[in-house]
């Protein structure tokens, strides 16, 4: 019902929310992750303590905040939710941290871009339970000890190679997402389209499954938007002629590509000659900040085969040449 009720108010996030999985029972995929997660939680629930820290790492969209929730939701806690950016001071943290009770479970999104001094209360935090917040500036600046309350660090980042030796050992459990099979994207959809009323046939949803980039957030956003065409264009069911029209209006190829993603390797073929060029003259080339290239459109291409990370830059691979129907260079890298 939340869901009908959020698509009634046209409230895109509203959707999003409502069509998480709610308990480790219903993630879909990522088989291993859910099996260490429940005996983490189980332990810890067996022991009747707060389980131990939690880091996730892996690209946007599969599911990172969804297990944050899960995890909070099996323990029985209540979830707090902040992010990286959002602590630009330690008083910041200072101030979430004092204000949580026994056994909750915080959730850092993008731990990674933690301030430097937040980080480093964090790490107190995390062991011993404990924060000095600091009073006054120079000389007469005094560190006032604050115990608090036994929590769970639920931290999510898209690059766990960013963070900080001692803050990443001091996760006790950490797991990597990796890219969604076809197979499991197709449950995904088939569930977000039971959830959501909407009519699909086999092929529509496996068509839909196999464009989503490995990804369950976009294959919950391509459904609803074959959805809207199927509904103004025909007559409401997702059919696999149908999903080839709408993802073809909205220009995700048959391999699941996006615009980022082609201009990725459109650049490095066409204008670089299929590289080695660095990460930053490439996310010039295609108007984007850095740090999306290299954490939204480059997990994909690499996963995919179009793309190489070498140590002199990166590289397009045949497939990508190939993709773009364009023939390589002789001499090229590869
Ligand atoms: P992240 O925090 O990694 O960016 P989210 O947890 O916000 O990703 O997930 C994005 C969307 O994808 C959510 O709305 C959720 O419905 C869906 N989703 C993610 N993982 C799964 C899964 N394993 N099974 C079903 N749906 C999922």
């Amino acid at each position: 019902r939340a869901v009908v009720a959020a698509e009634a108010e046209g409230d895109e996030r509203a959707v999003e929310a409502a069509l998480r999985p709610r308990r480790l029972d219903d993630v879909i995929g990522q088989d291993r992750v859910r099996e260490q997660l429940s005996l983490v939680l189980q332990a810890a629930l067996g022991r009747d303590r707060a389980p131990d820290h939690v880091l996730l790492s892996g690209p946007p969209g599969l599911g990172k905040t969804t297990l944050a929730m899960i995890i909070a939701a099996e323990m029985g806690s209540p979830l707090r939710l902040t992010s990286g950016p959002a602590i630009t001071h330690a008083g910041d943290l200072a101030a979430i941290l004092s204000g949580m009770n026994d056994n909750d479970v915080l959730f850092v999104d993008e731990i990674h871009r933690m301030s430097r001094p937040a980080e480093e209360m964090l790490y107190m935090a995390m062991e011993d339970f404990r924060v000095d917040v600091v009073i006054g500036k120079g000389p007469g600046a005094t560190a006032i000890p604050l115990e608090i309350p036994p929590f769970t660090l639920v931290g999510a980042t898209t690059r766990a190679g960013l963070l900080p030796g001692p803050l990443r050992d001091r996760f006790g459990f950490t797991a990597h997402l990796e890219f969604y099979e076809p197979a499991e994207l197709d449950l995904i959809v088939r569930r977000s389209a039971g959830l959501l009323g909407v009519e699909l046939t086999d092929d529509g949803a496996a068509e839909i499954a196999s464009r989503s980039r490995g990804t369950p957030r976009i294959a919950n956003r391509l459904l609803r938007r074959v959805r809207d065409y199927a509904q103004v264009r025909a007559d409401g069911v997702v059919s696999l002629d149908i999903a080839h029209r709408a993802l073809d209006l909205y220009e995700v190829d048959r391999l699941g590509l996006d615009r980022l993603d082609r201009a990725v390797i459109d650049a490095l073929c066409r204008r670089f000659g299929g590289g080695p060029v660095g990460l930053s003259t490439l996310a010039v080339a295609v108007g984007e900040e850095r740090e999306t290239v290299e954490e939204v459109a480059e997990p994909f291409l690499v996963r995919s085969g179009f793309l190489a990370r070498t140590s002199r830059g990166r590289v397009a691979t045949p497939a990508a040449w190939e993709h773009l129907g364009l023939r390589a260079p002789a001499g090229s890298p590869f």
